[in-house]
């Protein structure tokens, strides 16, 4: 099958079957394209949840597909390629946050939307990369717990007075460490008028030498509206489709062209279409899990 004619099945399909595409800004090109909505895991979650479609084909991984089904448990959320597991996701099941909650009894859990919904049913708020430093500021008590990604808890400790303890000690994003001081400087070098943009998965050293740390929404809205035209990536290169495609005036370069997400380009024109055929495999998140865990995302979108 030529690729156009496995996209006229896609599209026939999801005519046919009232589905909808959603992608995450690190997809594929080809899956961006054919993609009803782009965004990063909470818009998608918020998509999710006014789409009047009987199925999502939820082209991210597990734990956005997951938070898609939390946000509606009425709706069929199939993910093309179940191997699409994050890592850092994994750095923090639920046992490991148990024991770091006995360690500190009086401290409230904000856990980073990147989690598995077993430890999202533990926390007591979620954060996104947009909103963390609002989220720890807004909690009650004055030590946090915060996991997984320590980056992140560095980029939410410059903005408060609060004491955060990252759990686990060193979690991270395999695919923003491939970002490191050398590449930035070379970037920097090869591109001086550039305005450099990371996002806070990156090391302290990257986002200190940042003009902005933002999520990759963050990215793409600074990118329509900075008045600057060359512009230095610091996130997974699958971004960069959307910018150049979203400001073909402007140009980007990614500070590193090895941070790559191998699960999240498992999804492919040829598995999309075989997950539309068959339905499967659904996402599912057992239903106590799920009260849970959506009670904590719920906290996270009543903080204005
Ligand atoms: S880019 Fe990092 S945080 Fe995002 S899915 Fe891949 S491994 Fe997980």
């Amino acid at each position: 099958m030529t690729r156009e004619e496995l996209i006229g099945k896609i599209e026939r399909q999801k005519r046919n079957k009232n589905a909808i595409i959603l992608a995450h800004n690190y997809q594929r090109p080809e899956v961006q394209d054919i993609a009803e909505f782009i965004g990063d895991s909470l818009e998608l979650a918020r998509k999710a949840m006014t789409t009047s479609a009987d199925i999502i084909i939820f082209c991210g991984v597990d734990f956005m597909a997951e938070t898609a089904v939390i946000l509606n448990p009425a709706k069929k959320v199939v993910i093309p390629d179940r191997g699409a597991i994050c890592p850092m996701a994994q750095q923090l099941p639920a046992d490991s946050l148990l024991a770091a909650k006995r360690e500190h009894p009086d401290a409230e859990v904000v856990l980073y939307v990147n989690t598995l919904a077993e430890s999202k049913a533990l926390a007591d708020c979620i954060c996104t990369s947009a909103n963390a430093r609002k989220i720890v500021n807004a909690m009650d008590t004055q030590t946090i717990l915060f996991g997984p990604d320590r980056n992140l808890a560095y980029h939410a400790q410059q903005a408060t007075t609060k004491t955060i303890i990252p759990v686990p000690e060193h979690g991270l994003c395999p695919s923003h460490h491939q970002i490191v001081m050398d590449d930035l400087l070379t970037a920097k070098s090869a591109h001086p008028d550039a305005k450099v943009i990371v996002h806070p998965e990156c090391i302290p050293e990257v986002q200190d030498s940042a003009d902005y740390i933002t999520s990759t929404s963050g990215m793409v809205k600074i990118c329509h509206e900075e008045a600057a035209d060359e512009f230095l990536i610091g996130t997974e290169v699958g971004l960069l489709y959307r910018l150049k495609k979203e400001t073909p005036e402007k140009r980007f370069y990614p500070i590193s062209n090895t941070a790559v997400c191998p699960q999240m380009k498992m999804h492919t024109l040829a598995n999309i279409e075989t997950a539309l055929e068959n339905e499967e495999p659904v996402v599912v998140v057992p239903s106590e899990t799920a009260r849970k865990a959506k009670k904590a995302i719920e906290r996270m979108l009543a903080i204005p």
